[in-house]
């Protein structure tokens, strides 16, 4: 930088975190939710995102409290992993010499489950440096740390090699970032012809603004959702053609209704999730993209 030396001032280094992604990164290395930790250890498949399909109801029925629990935490459970292999179901094809990049990838299950399904290489990526250790852990205990890797960096500067993925998601991890730059980041690491898989909360450009539920999520997470249209305007924008959208809404709605009654697990935002949905202010949504 050549900010008038002259003057005699220095020049302020450029943060590689802006502020707010500070607060992001201390929320999530703080965070320790049983909804997160305790599906998780069923499998070591750690998801922080949300369950698709219908709910096996009958769990709400046992009789033994424990037992209970129990099998309500496993189907909450089924119902996220089913989330994650419909996402990685749109990744392919890929064979094992190709390299995925997992933006915002949390305590890593996303990447383990494209791993698993396609033999391919992840790079996973998470602005908390918590998650990065907890998730490279584990892919060591699983023994394919050599192909799934978990990186502390910023989703939106990588420094990873240009054009070198054959394909690439967020799932529900946009709402922590311009879209703009981030498909821009994409769009430089997907090959030509690569795949680009986004699931996430959007808010119902049909409905308005975003609604006051919409506004009680963001404060909850410290995010910012983006409307429906915005995606397509910043994928346009950046070289990612869609190919397959589908709306996830009346998918998610069952795993909300059990979450919410599910009192061992609860964190307290399942009413305004249920309003949001059924109101059709917000939105559960996949987009599937070529890279071009
Ligand atoms: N995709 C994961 C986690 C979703 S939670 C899953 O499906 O389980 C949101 C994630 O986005 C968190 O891991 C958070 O650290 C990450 N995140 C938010 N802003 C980020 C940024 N600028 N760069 C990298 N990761 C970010």
């Amino acid at each position: 930088m050549t900010i008038a030396p002259d003057a005699g001032t220095t020049a302020a280094p450029v943060p590689t975190q802006s502020r707010y992604q500070n607060r992001v990164a201390d929320y999530w290395n703080a965070e320790e939710n049983p909804v997160n930790l305790e599906l998780g250890r069923i499998d070591d498949l750690y998801h922080h995102h949300y369950g698709i399909g219908e709910a096996d109801r009958s769990v709400l029925e046992e009789a033994d409290p424990a037992r209970r629990r129990e099998r309500i935490t496993a189907e909450l459970h089924r119902l996220e992993h089913a989330q994650a292999e419909l996402l990685a179901g749109h990744l392919g094809p890929l064979s094992p010499a190709d390299r995925v990049f997992d933006a915002g990838c949390g305590r890593g299950g996303g990447s383990v489950v494209a791993h698993l399904r396609h033999g391919c290489q992840a790079d996973g990526v998470t602005i908390s440096a918590k998650q990065a250790a907890f998730a490279a852990e584990q892919a060591r205990k699983r023994g394919i740390d050599g192909q799934v890797r978990y990186h502390h960096r910023n989703m939106l500067d990588t420094g990873f090699e240009t054009g070198a993925y054959a394909a690439s998601w967020n799932n529900e991890s946009t709402m922590y970032v311009e879209l703009e730059l981030l498909f821009a980041e994409h769009a430089r690491l997907l090959r030509r012809g690569g795949r680009y898989v986004v699931i996430t909360g959007c808010y119902n450009d049909a409905y308005g603004r975003a609604s006051r539920e919409v506004s009680l999520i963001n404060a909850h997470y410290i995010c910012d959702i983006h409307p429906r249209s915005e995606y397509f305007r910043a994928m346009a924008r950046n070289r990612l053609v869609p190919v397959h959208v589908q709306d996830l809404t009346a998918d998610a709605i069952p795993y909300w209704e059990l979450r919410r009654q599910a009192d061992h697990l609860v964190t307290g935002i399942e009413d305004t999730f249920l309003t949001a949905y059924r109101d059709g202010s917000f939105q559960y949504l996949l987009i599937v993209a070529d890279r071009v």
